[in-house]
């Protein structure tokens, strides 16, 4: 690789991904100094340079080759429509657009939405959807506090982002339908040249270790020899659990990595197996 080529990469200045996008980097190992208040930085140890922009922007930057790689929500990426590669889900920034309604009006299928008017900042994935299910009815398209609209009388529905739903209920209004689950997603330029693609994939290798480690923990316990074999029965392992004797005969410390799905049901089977003094570590990066 040669040492001036440099990786551009584009995340949100401020808002709801930048603290994530930021983290995630410097899990990768990436040194980011003066992040705060700056359009762009440069890291020291990895041939990344970092962009700080609007989330809106950032899918039109990266199709017009202004950065060559960004992290942005899907909804903002279908809602834009640019001809980029999606390269990694990166779990975070997880929510979904869905029809919020007046708690009052009753909801049979996209079909009570024929001929109401949507309030939405998403106009191109709203007219997507309605299209698909053959619906006919206009969209008022609204940059912000869009759940308004209803009670101002803008609108009868609205499109919109719901995390938990509290927005939506303080505004009078239910959520009826998901249109499109959301989470952040790395994205690249499509004609990245060989050396780009080379810095890009050291990246996503870092990317997908740090996301693997999330989603496991190091569980380390005592089991007593004689209940052993239930016990390793229980546990999946990347070869297999390491067991180890401990100083008191008789029984054995138990290591392996369970993944955080599994992980309660497990810890209790393997209570009931006769396993104590459960440990349960985080895992830093993990690389298979
Ligand atoms: P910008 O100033 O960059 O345009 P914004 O106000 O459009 O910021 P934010 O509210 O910071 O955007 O949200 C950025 C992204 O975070 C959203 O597009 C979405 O992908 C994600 N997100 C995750 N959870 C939520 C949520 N509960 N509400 C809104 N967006 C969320
Ligand atoms: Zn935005």
């Amino acid at each position: 690789m040669s040492n001036d080529k440099v990786l551009r990469i584009a995340i949100q200045k401020s808002g709801r991904l930048y603290e994530d996008s930021v983290q995630l980097l410097k899990e990768c190992g990436i040194d980011l100094r003066n992040v705060k208040d700056r359009l762009k930085t440069v890291s020291e140890n990895f041939p990344l340079e970092v962009f700080f922009l609007r989330d809106d922007d950032i899918p039109e930057y990266v199709c017009d080759g202004v950065a060559d790689i960004g992290i942005v929500g899907q909804n903002v990426l279908v809602e834009k429509g640019s001809a980029v590669r999606t390269v990694e889900e990166l779990g975070f920034g997880k929510c979904r657009l869905s029809i919020g309604i007046p708690r009052n009006m009753e909801y049979n299928g996209t079909a009570s939405l024929q001929g109401l008017r949507i309030a939405t900042s998403y106009p191109n994935l709203v007219q997507q959807f309605l299209d698909k299910h053959s619906i006919k009815a206009s969209i008022h398209e609204i940059s912000g506090s869009v759940e308004i609209a209803p009670g101002i009388g803008l609108a009868d529905v609205i499109v919109d982002l719901v995390s938990s739903g509290g927005t939506l209920f303080m505004n009078g209004l239910k959520e009826a339908e998901t249109i499109l689950d959301s989470q952040a997603v790395l994205i690249a330029n499509k004609s990245l040249d060989k050396e780009q693609l080379e810095i890009l994939d050291k990246l996503v290798f870092r990317m997908s270790a740090v996301k693997k480690a999330k989603k496991n923990k190091y569980i380390l316990l005592n089991a007593p020899n004689d209940r052993l074999n239930d016990i390793i029965a229980l546990l999946p392992g990347m070869r297999s659990p390491s067991v180890l004797p401990l100083a008191e005969s008789g029984w054995s410390s138990v290591h392996c990595v369970l993944n955080e799905n599994e992980f309660w049901e497990r810890i209790e089977q393997l209570r009931a197996a006769g396993a104590e003094g459960i440990l349960v570590i985080p895992i830093q990066k993990m690389i298979l």
